[in-house]
């Protein structure tokens, strides 16, 4: 497993297990994406409602990386659910990225009555070939039950909250059983899982930071993880998790360590 390690989505089509998360990346973003491209990143995700796909964009065309090398998501915000206005934001961000295609769009939210259409568009932006892949984020159990049970296309993953101390193993559970790669949203708790003594423990004994254990972790468990830094040297530390592996006992402890504790807002409750 190294930096580059992709895993196949369900349409055959692959993934790279490893990027960079760019949230409240603010006016940060361009040089953060341009310091993980340095690195070695290759997979950017991104959201029309961080209010940063240009300047991921102006990174990506400077960083002089050919574009398919690079995997870019980005996703529709629930305002355009809301409008049905999903296939004008989708060129809107296509063309904020400066894309002639992204690798990955997602449904941002789960909001109610408005994800089965809002889905059909994707379903028809994935077959004219102007998004690779498609997929969810923030769909519980049965907000995905819903979705297979009215729409043709298994989404190739599920983005969710997911992290030591909130593990959905339901939702991972199911995900496994239908074929959705599983990707984890604020690994790090948005900093929130860090300063733990057990992290800290298993993290001396490889020499490693509570950050790069908690990746290795999820990385480990096959999940798909971004973590978010505008820092050069936490986004090369944050890659520096391939030399080394938890052994079972140290994933067990980490598995062990969920509280059902949510650092964002929960899909069933929000109401943005
Ligand atoms: P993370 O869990 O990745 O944590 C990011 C925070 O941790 C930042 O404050 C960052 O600070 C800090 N940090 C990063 N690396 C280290 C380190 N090695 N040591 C100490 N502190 C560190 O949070 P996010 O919430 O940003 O989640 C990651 C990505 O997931 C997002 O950027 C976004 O792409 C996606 N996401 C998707 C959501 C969805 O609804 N689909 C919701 C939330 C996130 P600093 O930047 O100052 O270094």
């Amino acid at each position: 497993m190294d930096i580059t390690t992709k895993l196949k989505m369900n349409n055959g089509k692959e993934i790279h297990q490893f990027g960079l998360g760019v949230w409240r990346g603010g006016a940060e973003t361009k040089n953060a994406v341009l310091a993980a491209l340095k690195a070695g990143y290759r997979h950017i995700d991104t959201a029309a409602v961080y209010g940063n796909e240009e300047q991921v964009g102006e990174a990506i065309r400077e960083s002089g990386i050919p574009r398919d090398a690079l995997f870019i998501t980005t996703k529709v915000w629930n305002e355009d659910m809301r409008k049905h206005t999903v296939k004008a934001a989708f060129e809107l961000s296509l063309k904020k990225l400066g894309l002639d295609y992204v690798d990955l769009y997602l449904i941002h939210w789960p909001v109610k009555d408005e994800y089965i259409h809002t889905y059909k568009v994707l379903e028809s932006l994935y077959e004219s070939g102007k998004a690779k892949a498609i997929g969810v984020s923030n769909f519980k159990t049965h907000h995905l039950q819903d979705l297979l049970d009215h729409t043709d296309i298994v989404p190739a993953v599920n983005q969710m909250e997911f992290n030591p101390q909130m593990q959905d193993n339901d939702i991972l559970k199911m995900c496994t059983e239908k074929g959705i790669l599983l990707e984890a949203w604020s690994p790090l708790g948005s900093g929130a899982c860090l300063n733990d003594e057990n992290l800290k423990t298993i993290g001396g004994s490889h020499g490693k930071s509570e950050a790069q254990v908690i990746i290795r972790w999820l990385l480990q468990k096959g999940i798909v993880v971004f973590p978010k830094s505008v820092h050069e040297n936490r986004i090369i530390e944050n890659a520096d998790v391939f030399d080394f592996t938890l052994n079972d006992e140290e994933m067990a402890l980490i598995n062990g360590m969920n509280k059902n504790l949510r650092t964002g807002p929960d899909p069933d409750t929000f109401n943005f």
